[in-house]
């Protein structure tokens, strides 16, 4: 072995999600990994997504539960909320997570390569002007916030810089209508800032089903948290008073804030990767593509991930990196990932758990087989509060067995909620199966398989 210039089986480029999951599972079948990374070990879920959001999420629904626990003969006051504790005790948290995958990577003896990774040609890496080559090399570099450009747009900072931010902005402006908008959005209110949420189109959550948009938008509303719909920002100022100000395409103004968030997209982190020098191209937004087997077009380079721009998820990430290990070192050589039926949880709050079509895709692919049922209730946990959130509930069935294509809900739990109806979905369960399943009381997922 040259260690200058060291060979390996295979070698991902990024630490995230799919770059570690791809490096552990070729690892497990004996073969000799490395990962190299430029940041922190875990990439953007570890580090600015999944789980310093989560933490955040918990803290909201602590702020929610306070105001609601007077409805249960507790006399609370909220006090005081202090973001810097908490942001110091997420920091230690995630850092706790990194050092485990140090200790992880070395236990496997998978070699982490510190430095940001280019092609040099098919099978060589540049790290910070070291070379190292690889027979199998999987490019897992996921991606980073858009900013769109505007005037005074740097003024702003994305979800990267929430997760920065040390102490609580009071008046923000979070712009776009995607699932970290919304997520953020509910986290701020919920501890206490004033929010407003900026949407270009009419609607939160475009490619969602449509109830859990509608009712989504009306628990925010409800929270008070102010939207501003088929607006767009033309401009952002800074006031004498270090306010910003944005100004938006209708002629009007939003004053006074201390934070502006924009949450409008991610683009892949591909441009500096040198791509060119491997044979590899991008499509028009900088996107891997690859083939079912997460193929590029150049044999023994592969893409996974965020990157790959199939389905921007973690668990997505993993499954398609471990399947990858699989079909290259674990013999298994039809070994791939399925991308349909992904289900998804959005931390909004109330929470949203979604899988399959929606009904707008169910009648656009299957007509008038389409039948649909739905519910929307308050749950008992709030009956007793003085703060009431809703819960709603749509299955989209398809045929005369009334195959279940879609399970969307929105409401206290639906995010531990949709796991196990995601698993039904997968093995073609109908609406008998969930009819003929035992229901559970009194929770609200019992209203799964009571349906009429
Ligand atoms: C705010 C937010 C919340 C999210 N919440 C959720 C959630 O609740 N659930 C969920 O499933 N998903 C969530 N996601 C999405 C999830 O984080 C991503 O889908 C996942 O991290 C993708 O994994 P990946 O391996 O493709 O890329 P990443 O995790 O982004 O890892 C890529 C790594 O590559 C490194 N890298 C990049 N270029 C180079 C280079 N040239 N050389 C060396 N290293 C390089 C980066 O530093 C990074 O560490 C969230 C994302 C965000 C931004």
């Amino acid at each position: 072995m040259n260690n200058e210039n060291p060979h390996y089986d295979l070698i991902a480029i990024g630490a995230g999600s799919g770059g570690l999951s791809v490096a552990e599972r070729a690892a497990a079948y004996g073969r000799r990994c490395a990962v190299i990374e430029k940041g922190r070990l875990g990439g953007t879920c570890v580090n600015l997504g999944c789980v310093p959001k989560k933490v955040m999420w918990f803290a909201a629904n602590l702020g929610h539960a306070i105001e609601d626990a007077a409805g249960y003969g507790f006399d609370i006051e909220r006090r005081g909320f202090d973001w810097a504790r908490l942001k110091a005790a997420r920091d230690a948290y995630v850092a706790g997570i990194n050092g485990w995958y140090r200790n992880y990577l070395a236990d496997s003896d998978i070699d982490l390569i510190e430095g940001t990774a280019r092609f040099v040609d098919a099978r060589t890496l540049d790290v910070n002007g070291r070379r190292v080559t690889a027979d199998h090399i999987c490019i897992a570099v996921g991606g980073r916030p858009q900013v769109p450009e505007v005037p005074g747009a740097e003024l702003g900072i994305t979800s990267d810089g929430f997760f920065e931010l040390e102490q609580q902005p009071r008046r923000v402006a979070i712009v776009g209508a995607g699932y970290i908008a919304v997520e953020l959005a509910g986290v701020l209110d919920a501890l206490g800032s004033d929010v407003t949420l900026v949407l270009r189109g009419e609607h939160l959550l475009r490619r969602f089903d449509p109830m859990l948009r509608e009712v989504l938008a009306e628990e925010m509303l409800e929270d008070g948290i102010s939207l501003l719909a088929g607006t767009q920002v033309t401009a952002v100022s800074r006031r004498d008073d270090d306010t910003l100000c944005l100004s938006l395409d209708n002629g009007q103004h939003l004053d006074g804030l201390d934070c502006l968030i924009w949450a409008t997209g991610r683009v892949p982190l591909t441009d500096g990767l040198n791509l060119e020098a491997a044979g590899i191209e991008t499509d028009a937004e900088g996107y891997i593509p690859t083939d079912e087997f997460e193929n590029t077009r150049v044999p023994g380079i592969y893409a996974v991930g965020d990157v790959n721009g199939k389905a921007a998820l973690t668990p997505v990430a993993i499954a398609a990196a471990r399947r990858l290990a699989d079909r290259l070192f674990g013999g298994q050589p039809e070994r791939r990932l399925d991308y349909s039926q992904i289900p998804t949880v959005v931390f909004s709050h109330p929470p949203i758990g979604t899988v399959g079509l929606t009904e707008t895709e169910a009648r656009a692919k299957h007509g008038d087989a389409v039948k649909v049922y739905t519910s929307r209730f308050t749950p008992m946990y709030h009956a007793l509060t003085p703060r009431k959130r809703q819960t709603a509930m749509k299955l989209v069935t398809v045929g005369a067995r009334e195959k279940v294509v879609g399970v969307h809900i929105i409401g206290l739990g639906a995010d531990e909620m949709l796991q196990g109806f995601a698993v039904a979905l997968r093995m073609g369960a109908t609406k008998r199966d969930l009819d003929d399943t035992i229901a559970l009381h009194p929770t609200s997922a019992e209203e799964l398989v009571t349906m009429r």
